[in-house]
């Protein structure tokens, strides 16, 4: 046995939950996975070749500041490259963010369920994540969240749309919190699937950026650009926080590889969009043929799927993996599920009518609910 001096709290600090890959359950079965909210789409040629253009040059250390990409997203956005920061993907960014604002004991406010990965860096960086749950319709509490803040709390973050509930928020509803939230505690949008929303009365982070001086907005090449394997996110951030988070990020955090490739997937947004619409298609089509089945699914805005089943989720998980499908399951809470290739989203639907005809739908909950 090793006895090394550790940090006191190591115990209490959770793992990161990673989307499992389909077990092999059943040889004969396609199997796909459908638990990371990845892009099925293979990468595109062009960003293929930004990426093999860099070969021949990576036993240099990447530019360690990410300028040319730090510009090039500065002008999409009509900002200074100086709010924009850069990430090892947006999960570092939000990471860099947690430990640019707090110190040990700062309470870091969002909802809950919400990304897996916000109570993880919060405590690891020895903040106290304060998880408001989220209100009967899956969505964000935002007056439950404005009562929770304290003198304490340095940092709130509002994932939109929610992960995992696929949930939206409505720029009124963010509108009013904001004239309620004290303006030195900032506020992150987290707009991983800003992509996938399609709602018109949802707020734009970018236009509440400019209209608050404590907005900061998330975003990520992972899911609707499909570079989930390169790393590479970044924020729109006020100049203050850029400055303290480039001081607490991961020194080359990424590489020349990544930034060559969100260079050019930003040349290839209008081709990258057209799979984004396929997807949001799909998305629908699936949609529709649950609602005909008979499931009663909260709206979801993003790339996957919400069947909130409640004690029935561990069971409705394996039914899906046993036909090939790896989706993710939250045990007592729900399932989420993924849109991918067509192949894949016909599957879902198949699965979910085995799960009625087995009674693990949540019709009945729902009924339940609403005899309430
Ligand atoms: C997937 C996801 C991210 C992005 O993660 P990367 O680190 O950029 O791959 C960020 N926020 C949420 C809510 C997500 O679901």
């Amino acid at each position: 046995m090793s006895d090394l001096r550790m940090r006191a709290d190591l115990e209490a600090l959770p793992n990161y939950k990673p989307g499992q890959a389909p077990k092999q359950l059943n040889p004969e079965l396609v199997r796909y996975k459908v638990s990371a909210n990845e892009n099925p789409f293979p990468p595109l040629p062009s960003v293929r070749n930004a990426v093999a253009n860099t070969l021949e040059g990576f036993n240099r250390y990447p530019d360690s500041s990410g300028a040319d990409l730090a510009s090039r997203l500065a002008q999409r956005y009509s900002v200074d490259p100086m709010n924009i920061a850069l990430g090892s993907g947006s999960v570092e960014i939000v990471s860099q963010m947690i430990r640019a604002v707090a110190d040990p004991g700062s309470e870091i406010l969002f909802a809950w369920r919400s990304f897996e990965a916000y109570p993880l860096l919060v405590t690891a960086a020895s903040a106290t994540p304060i998880m408001v749950p989220l209100n009967d319709e899956h969505a964000h509490d935002f007056d439950a969240m404005l009562a929770a803040i304290t003198d304490k709390t340095r940092l709130i973050i509002v994932c939109n749309p929610n992960n995992p509930t696929g949930t939206c928020i409505t720029e009124e509803q963010l509108e009013a919190f904001m004239s309620n939230v004290p303006s030195d505690i900032t506020v992150l949008i987290d707009e991983a699937y800003e992509h996938f929303n399609t709602r018109t009365d949802s707020p734009i982070g970018i236009d509440f950026f400019r209209k608050y001086p404590n907005v900061a907005v998330a975003h990520t090449f992972s899911k609707a650009y499909g570079l989930a394997g390169l790393r590479v996110g970044y924020a729109i951030v006020p100049e203050q926080l850029g400055q303290a988070m480039r001081k607490v990020s991961l020194p080359f955090g990424v590489t020349t590889l990544a930034q060559f490739a969100a260079a050019a997937s930003l040349d290839a947004e209008e081709e990258l969009q057209e799979r984004v619409n396929h997807l949001i298609d799909e998305r629908e089509r699936v949609v529709a043929s649950l609602t005909a089945l008979g499931w009663d699914l909260t709206e979801t805005q993003a790339n996957f799927l919400w069947f909130p089943l409640g004690e029935s989720s561990t069971k409705a998980a394996q039914v899906f993996e046993s036909h090939g499908l790896s989706v993710r399951p939250y045990a007592g809470e729900g399932v989420r599920v993924t849109i991918d290739s067509d192949e894949a989203n016909d599957r879902i639907v198949q699965v979910a009518e085995i799960l009625v005809k087995q009674g693990l739908d949540n019709r009945l909950v729902t009924q339940l609910v609403k005899m309430q």
